[in-house]
């Protein structure tokens, strides 16, 4: 194929020999965009493009989609599972029975010895809805383990706790097509254009059919601030502050929605009385943002006939993640802005299936946003699988973060990690590796053998990657989409569905549960679990085909609904899922406990995403036209910061805080103001080495994006060295 202007010299793309395109969605962020997957005539992946049809990319991809079909065959695939005795001895090579056998009689034995709760299993956001249940299924229902989280409690949980305690139920209540209806957008914390591509490029879409104010609270000029109306910069860590003091400005001047909050709320009195401390001038003074910009934000939201919120880990990653998004929900609830073509409060999800776990994987309780604690949950889902209720533990047991702590402490001995890497990925290494080196037992279930944290397991379980599997994900509109498995699982990895399945059969109660053998009947499982009760996550309506001709459904879409639209927007007649029907606004207090700059450690750390990363470099560290715009660690740094200690651009520097070091190359960008800097978060031996991690009271998520540093000029041969020896592909 050629194009190219004339006068140019044209650019030739190789055909791919494409003989067939296979329709599957994309496995890195939440956007959820539908891809097609081209195949040669040897059924060999060479091609993917974006599906044409499909409503949220609408034929097109960033560029982790665009080369995503080169992960089948990426470097560090595990091919075969391994076993060793003890860690950093040599792996062995062994065949799958003898590796479940192992595992199972570690599970059990550990149990035995120390308790049913010393065995913890922490699972992912990046696997199947399908096999998510099935997980649970075991987890819940086989092993009895009450210690069971995933990884998202390093992305989502405060998102997933805000919206539980505002509305009574987690499930982002809006959309994308709400950018096509809304007069006012502010997004908290969130890089769209480098995080979440697919869904800029909606926004930039509807901003050019309509002009609409965009605001962007984010403490370093992100490329979104860069296009933003109104830039707030605010200190690292103060967002409570910042939206308590809007609130002041709209109860003061009389601009909140009082027949909303009248017909569909409880607990204006205590927000009232709450936001009365962050006048804009006090508020100022915290948060960095000057009063008559509050003023301005406050009065534009409000007056705004649809006004929404988005936001990402700016709000989430912090020591009060859920009480910001609580506040976020309170300033919409207040200004009347839920569940209205254009009025929402949208949590940006992280991974492509965080949303499926959530839904399903009774990581927090039970399926289907069920609860341990509520008898009615518990003798339903004990009836559906055939065992009895008491079997599962009362209350939900620790969350991931937690169950770290948990190993340190000598009360949980063994580990099963499924597609998660939390030597990269959890603040602290160094305490990290001293808390693996600690279990009796670890599995590392992965479709990377490479993956950091699998140098300290004895088992090793090597996972079929995306589209070798079959099954859904959600994505951050509660849209779910079908993966079909387009080509075969590399060597002899196995979907982590088979995994589960057969694991399952190695416990006394997998007799009894019945574990479907194929994903789609899991997946009407899952359809009949959601129907009726008045639950928002109702999925009775779906099946694989409709949801693949659908290009992916939003739920809830019952078995009553027509078409396969699914529904777009939760809460449209002001019900929400507490007791009383009405959402509970809740008066938040700022607590000031971040660690922050002081003489010995004076800059602000920040951390966050690129565009052609995602998360540890798992996989897109393998792909070479994604990992070669950024295969070293580096930071962004103040120009004027660098000239006063001697560093130059594309030096090395030595970063320092009060847990380690770390040696990232400099790049100076007026990006980030002189007493701050920021580093991507996804290599290893870098972000992670220095960061603090100090976890909400409430979700338990780490606050990843505030902690102090220092920095020191390095020898640069040394650190070349150092660079050079470092896991680039
Ligand atoms: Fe995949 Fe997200 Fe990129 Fe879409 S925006 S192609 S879902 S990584």
């Amino acid at each position: 194929m050629l194009f190219g202007r004339k006068d140019r010299k044209a650019i030739t793309i190789a055909d791919k020999q494409v003989v067939e395109w296979k329709y599957t969605t994309c496995g890195y962020c939440s956007t959820g965009c539908s891809i097609d997957v081209g195949l040669d005539a040897e059924g060999k992946a060479v091609a993917t493009r974006g599906t044409a049809d499909a409503d949220v990319n609408r034929g097109k991809l960033c560029i982790k989609g665009v080369f995503e079909h080169h992960l089948f065959d990426s470097a560090g695939r595990g091919l075969a599972p391994l076993m060793r005795e003890k860690t950093f001895d040599p792996y062995q090579k062994t065949d799958w029975d003898s590796a479940l056998d192992k595992t199972a009689s570690e599970i059990k034995r550990i149990q035995k010895t120390y308790g049913r709760d010393s065995f913890a299993v922490v699972s992912t956001g990046q696997i199947l809805t399908e096999e998510f249940y099935t997980l649970g299924k075991l987890v819940r229902g086989c092993i009895g383990t009450n210690n069971y989280d995933g990884n998202t409690t390093l992305c989502m949980a405060s998102a997933v706790s805000g919206y539980k305690r505002s509305f009574g139920s987690d499930g982002p209540p809006g959309c994308y097509d709400d950018f096509e209806h809304t007069d006012c957008l502010i997004a908290f914390g969130s890089n769209l254009p480098e995080q979440h591509p697919i869904i800029y490029w909606r926004l930039k879409e509807a901003l050019e059919k309509r002009k609409f104010p965009l605001i962007v609270v984010d403490p370093r000029v992100t490329m979104l601030a860069q296009f933003a109306d109104i830039h707030l910069p605010i200190t690292p860590g103060t967002d409570v502050v910042l939206i308590n003091s809007l609130m002041y400005v709209i109860l003061d001047e009389g601009l909140e929605d009082r027949d909303y909050i009248n017909a569909h709320t409880d607990g204006i009195e205590a927000v009232e009385a709450a936001v009365k401390g962050y006048d804009p001038v006090s508020a100022a003074k915290v948060c960095g943002i000057d009063e008559d910009t509050i003023r301005t934000v406050a009065r534009i939201y409000a007056k705004a006939g649809a006004a929404m919120s988005i936001w990402t880990m700016g709000i989430n990653q912090s020591t009060h993640g859920s009480d910001g998004v609580v506040n976020i929900n309170n300033l919409n609830l207040i200004t009347g802005n839920i569940g209205k073509p254009g009025s929402t409060s949208l949590s940006i999800t992280g991974q492509c299936n965080a949303m499926g776990t959530r839904e399903w994987s009774s990581c927090s309780g039970l399926p289907g946003y069920r609860y341990l604690e509520n008898q009615a949950d518990r003798d339903k889902i004990a009836d559906y699988w055939g065992i009895d209720e008491s079997f599962f533990p009362e209350k939900r047991g620790l969350q991931q973060t937690d169950i770290f702590s948990a190993i340190e402490t000598g009360e949980i001995k063994g580990l099963w990690l499924v597609a998660t890497n939390p030597m990269t990925s959890m603040p602290n290494t160094s305490r990290i590796r001293k808390i693996l080196e600690k279990l009796e037992f670890l599995v590392v279930q992965d479709t990377y053998g490479d993956v950091e944290t699998n140098q300290y397991s004895h088992v090793y379980l090597p996972g079929a990657v995306w589209a070798e599997k079959e099954g859904c994900f959600t994505n951050t509109e509660r849209r779910v989409n079908l993966v079909r498995a387009v080509v075969k699982p590399k060597g002899d990895s196995k979907t982590d569905f088979w995994i589960f399945n057969q694991m399952a059969k190695r416990f006394s109660n997998g007799e009894k549960i019945h574990f479907p053998e194929t994903s789609s009947e899991a997946f009407q499982e899952m359809a009949e679990l959601s129907k009726g009760e008045g639950r928002t996550l109702d999925i009775s309506g779906m099946t694989h085909d409709k949801i693949e001709e659908a290009r992916g459904i939003q739920w809830p879409f019952s078995e009553d609904d027509e078409g396969l639209k699914g529904n777009p927007r939760l809460y449209t007649d002001g019900h929400f899922q507490t007791k009383s029907g009405k959402a509970n606004l809740i008066p938040v207090i700022f607590k000031d406990n971040n660690e922050c700059p002081d003489e010995q450690y004076p800059f602000w750390m920040n951390s966050g995403r690129v565009v052609e990363h995602f998360h540890s470099r798992t996989k897109t560290g393998k792909i070479g036209n994604l990992n070669k715009f950024s295969p070293t660690p580096y930071m962004e740094m103040n120009p004027d910061a660098a000239r006063d200690l001697g560093v130059d651009h594309q030096s090395y520097v030595r970063i320092t805080s009060r847990r380690g070091d770390a040696v990232v190359m400099v790049q100076l960008t007026q990006r980030v103001p002189r007493n701050m800097v920021f580093i991507p978060f996804h290599f290893h031996d870098c972000v992670n080495r220095v960061s603090l991690g100090l976890l909400d009271e409430h979700s338990r998520q780490p606050a990843f994006k505030q902690c102090a540093i220092r920095i020191e000029p390095i020898d640069q041969a040394l650190a070349g060295q150092l660079n050079a020896e470092r896991r680039t592909f």
